[in-house]
C-alpha cells in the first residue's frame, strides 16, 4: 500500500468568545473540509497567503492542535483516535520543521545534543549507536560531522535549518510536515535546502507536508500542490499541470505574480481587488467571490464543492462542472 497519510473532512474550528462571560459567538473556521493524500515518498506542497489555514493544516495532521472533525488517518490508523502515549510513539513516524531556524534551535546546546534529543525521547539505541546515528545523518544533511561539538549559535542561518532538517531525519520519520522551511532564509540559500530536501527524499524515501506561502518556492520540490484560500483547498493537481495550466482563478493569480524566466503567451499579471476577507466573517458561497475576476451570481450564494477534474486534479469553483 502506497498510500501513506489520507486527511478527510478536516475541520478545525476556533472558538470567537466575547464579553463578560466569554460565551461563545462564533467560530473562525481556520481549516474547513480540506481532504487530501499523500503517497511514500511524495511531496505535497501546500500553498496560499498568510491566514488560508495551511499551517494549522499541518499542525493538525499532526495532531498538535486538535481537529474539529473530520480523519486524519496514517497508514490507515486514525490519529485522533490515539491516547497520548500512543500518539508520542507515532510522532517517531511524524516530525516537523518549522520556519525560524533561529528560534527553533536553543543557541546553547551542541549539534549532538540536538540531535540526540529525539533519539532519548523514543529511547533509540545505546549512546554509541546514537552517536553512529548522529553523525550519518549529519552528514546526509550536508554538515560535518566533525562539528559535532559546536553550538547552535555558530551556525548561519542556512547551517541551522540543516540542523533542523537532521533533527527531523535522525529518527528516520515516514513523513515530515516542513512549515515554511525555507521562508526566513536568504534566495541564495533556499535553492540549497530545496535541493537538500529532494536529495533527502531520494535517499530515504520520507513523504513531505510541504507548506509555503510562495508558489515559485514549492515549484521543484513538489510532486502534487493544493492550493488554499480563506481555509478550503482551491484546487488540487499534479504541479507541472498545476503551472502550465491553473484551473481555479485564485491559482491563475498567484500564478501570475510569479516573474517568468521565459514568459508565455504574454500573460499579464491578474492584480486582485481587496484583500483576503476575515477568516472570522467569510463571504456566502465561494470564499474567494469577493476578488474573482469571473465571479458570477451563483457564487454568492452557493459554496463550490471540490470536484473530480480527472488526471488526478480537483477544484472547487463554479466555473467547472
Ligand atoms: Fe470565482 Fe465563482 Fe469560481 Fe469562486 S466559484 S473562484 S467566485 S468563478
Ligand atoms: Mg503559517
Amino acid at each position: 500500500d502506497n498510500l501513506l497519510l489520507h486527511v478527510e473532512n478536516l475541520k478545525v474550528y476556533f472558538p470567537i468568545k466575547s464579553g463578560f462571560f466569554q460565551k461563545t459567538t462564533g467560530y473562525v473556521k481556520a481549516v474547513d473540509d480540506v481532504s487530501f493524500q499523500l503517497a511514500r515518498g511524495e511531496t505535497l506542497g501546500i500553498v496560499g497567503e498568510s491566514g488560508c489555514g495551511k499551517s494549522t493544516t499541518g499542525r493538525a495532521v499532526m495532531q498538535l492542535i486538535k481537529p474539529t472533525s473530520g480523519t486524519v488517518l496514517f497508514e490507515g490508523e486514525e490519529l485522533s483516535g490515539l491516547g497520548t502515549e500512543q500518539l508520542r510513539a507515532k510522532r517517531k513516524n511524524m516530525q516537523m520543521v518549522f520556519q525560524d531556524p533561529y528560534s527553533s534551535l536553543n543557541p546553547r546546546m551542541t549539534v549532538e545534543n540536538i540531535l540526540r534529543e529525539p533519539l532519548e525521547a523514543h529511547h533509540a539505541g545505546s549512546r554509541a549507536e546514537q552517536l553512529k546515528q548522529i553523525t550519518e545523518v549529519m552528514e546526509l544533511c550536508g554538515l560535518n560531522s566533525k562539528q559535532l561539538h559546536r553550538y547552535a549559535h555558530e551556525f548561519s542561518g542556512g547551517q541551522r535549518q540543516r540542523i533542523c532538517i537532521a533533527r527531523a531525519l535522525v529518527l528516520r520519520p515516514q513523513i515530515v510536515v516542513a512549515d515554511e522551511p525555507v521562508s526566513a532564509l536568504d534566495v541564495s540559500i533556499q535553492s540549497q535546502i530545496i535541493n537538500l530536501m529532494t536529495d533527502l527524499q531520494k535517499q530515504l524515501g520520507v513523504s513531505f507536508l510541504f507548506i509555503s506561502h510562495d508558489l515559485a518556492v514549492v515549484k521543484h520540490i513538489s510532486h502534487r500542490i493544493g492550493v488554499m484560500y480563506l481555509g478550503r483547498m482551491a484546487e488540487l493537481a499534479p504541479a507541472k499541470a498545476l503551472y502550465e495550466e491553473p484551473l481555479h482563478p485564485y491559482t491563475q493569480s498567484l500564478l501570475s505574480a510569479i516573474p517568468r524566466s521565459h514568459p508565455r503567451s504574454g500573460k499579464e499579471r491578474i492584480v486582485l481587488r481587496g484583500e483576503v476577507p476575515s477568516p472570522a466573517d467569510p463571504p456566502k458561497g465561494c470564499a474567494f467571490s469577493t476578488r474573482c475576476p469571473h465571479v458570477m451570481d451563483r457564487c454568492r450564494e452557493v459554496l463550490p464543492l471540490m470536484t473530480d477534474m480527472g488526471a488526478g486534479r480537483s477544484v472547487a469553483c463554479h466555473l467547472y462542472g
